[in-house]
């Protein structure tokens, strides 16, 4: 370990990813699992989009590509993104990443200072802790109550701002609580980033996966002019397209942002792969109906899953998009990484332990939707079953 510097050894583990190696363990002894824990599209990616890598590669699109992407991709991006939210974006206002998780880390790497404090969902997805604390700040959570559908409440917000706050992260449709966000508070959270001075990042990867309501943007033109002097938005290919191996993602952002994180991609990985930006503009540019079509079936999903959990009062609140539940496990009386193993053992459902995602879902875990209408059934029902022993 004497190499080892403390960046890494600061590196928050994923609870997620010990209930992969055990359930990995298991099925090693032949044993069955359902995979609830891990939130990764169970439908490959569309024809169409694999179609157009593999003609792009024959056509020679193998090399290096400018350091935010090809300008024909970051277009596109910008259409849509333009499309969905009114506001005016161009190219010049989007950097293609390697997946959204490289976009969050390059966004906090532009402005981050060391110690310098940035708000976090609590819970929320871990991954903005170790990007954090790799770009030098400090995550300071705030509460996401389930009570009031995992909305956050702006006086308690404003009790966390010191001198050294500098932004929020905020993500809805959201991860882990399947939670979407009104318009109304996405303007109070604008006025208070506004009052406060620091930066609004909001992921939006889930965006297109809306079962309740519209998706607000942070970047919608009904919020007020001028988005961009307050919000980088972070999206990307893997959700919306089932697109997970490729690797794209994007940051919107006002034009220097986007300079700043090219200037970090030059240095770091030189440029996102020449064939993903090829199927990820197919993607982009090509029939929505693939969306259409997984959304729907998400939607399925999750009243499926509802109507197995929610009579017995075991789901905590009633998605309104993404692919994820809180289930509620207090009747157990243990902890939420324990309930995991135990769950795993006893059944063979995979589920991801609250604790894994902040401090106030201890005596919850969520569960991912994205599998079969079969495995929602029957994974729900065990969980039901073996809740209600
Ligand atoms: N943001 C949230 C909340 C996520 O759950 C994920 C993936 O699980 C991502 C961003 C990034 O996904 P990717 O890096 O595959 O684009």
């Amino acid at each position: 370990d004497g190499f080892i510097a403390s960046r890494v050894r600061e590196l928050h583990p994923s609870g997620i990813r010990a209930v992969m190696t055990l359930a990995a363990e298991r099925q090693a002894r032949g044993l069955p699992v359902i995979h609830m824990e891990v939130g990764q599209p169970d439908f490959t990616t569309p024809e169409h989009i694999v179609e157009a890598a593999f003609s792009a590669v024959k056509n020679g699109c193998t090399g290096y590509t400018p350091n935010a992407g090809f300008m024909s991709l970051r277009e596109a991006v910008a259409e849509r993104v333009a499309q969905k939210t009114g506001a005016e974006i161009s190219g010049k206002n989007i950097c293609i990443t390697t997946g959204g998780v490289m976009a969050i880390y390059l966004s906090l790497m532009s402005f981050v200072e060391p110690g310098d404090e940035v708000l976090v969902p609590d819970p929320g997805w871990p991954n903005y802790l170790n990007a954090i604390s790799m770009a030098g700040g400090k995550s300071i959570p705030y509460a996401l109550h389930f009570d009031k559908n995992y909305q956050p409440d702006i006086d308690e917000l404003q009790d966390k701002i010191t001198s050294k706050t500098r932004a929020i992260f905020i993500n809805y449709p959201g991860n882990p609580t399947g939670a979407n966000l009104s318009v109304d508070k996405m303007k109070k959270l604008l006025d208070f980033a506004e009052r406060n001075n620091i930066l609004l990042i909001s992921d939006e990867i889930y965006e297109d996966f809306i079962f309740e309501g519209a998706h607000v943007s942070a970047l919608s033109n009904a919020l007020g002019p001028d988005p961009l002097n307050r919000v980088i938005m972070i999206s990307g290919a893997s959700k919306s397209y089932a697109m997970t191996g490729w690797r794209i993602g994007w940051m919107v952002a006002n034009e220097a942002t986007i300079n700043a994180a090219t200037r970090l991609v030059e240095s770091i990985v030189s440029c996102p792969p020449a064939v993903s930006q090829a199927a990820a503009e197919a993607a982009v540019r090509g029939s929505q109906d693939c969306v259409k079509t997984m959304c729907q079936a998400y939607k399925r999903r999750s009243a499926l899953a509802a109507s197995i959990l929610e009579p017995d009062g075991f789901l905590l609140n009633k998605p309104q998009g993404a692919f994820y539940a809180m289930v509620d496990i207090s009747k157990a009386e243990k902890s939420s990484n324990d309930f995991v193993r135990e769950l795993l053992e006893n059944t063979g459902v995979a589920v991801a332990p609250g604790e894994t995602f902040g401090s106030l879902t201890k005596s919850s875990v969520r569960i991912s939707t994205a599998i079969s209408d079969k495995d929602v059934i029957v994974g729900c029902r065990q969980i039901r079953d073996y809740l209600n022993q």
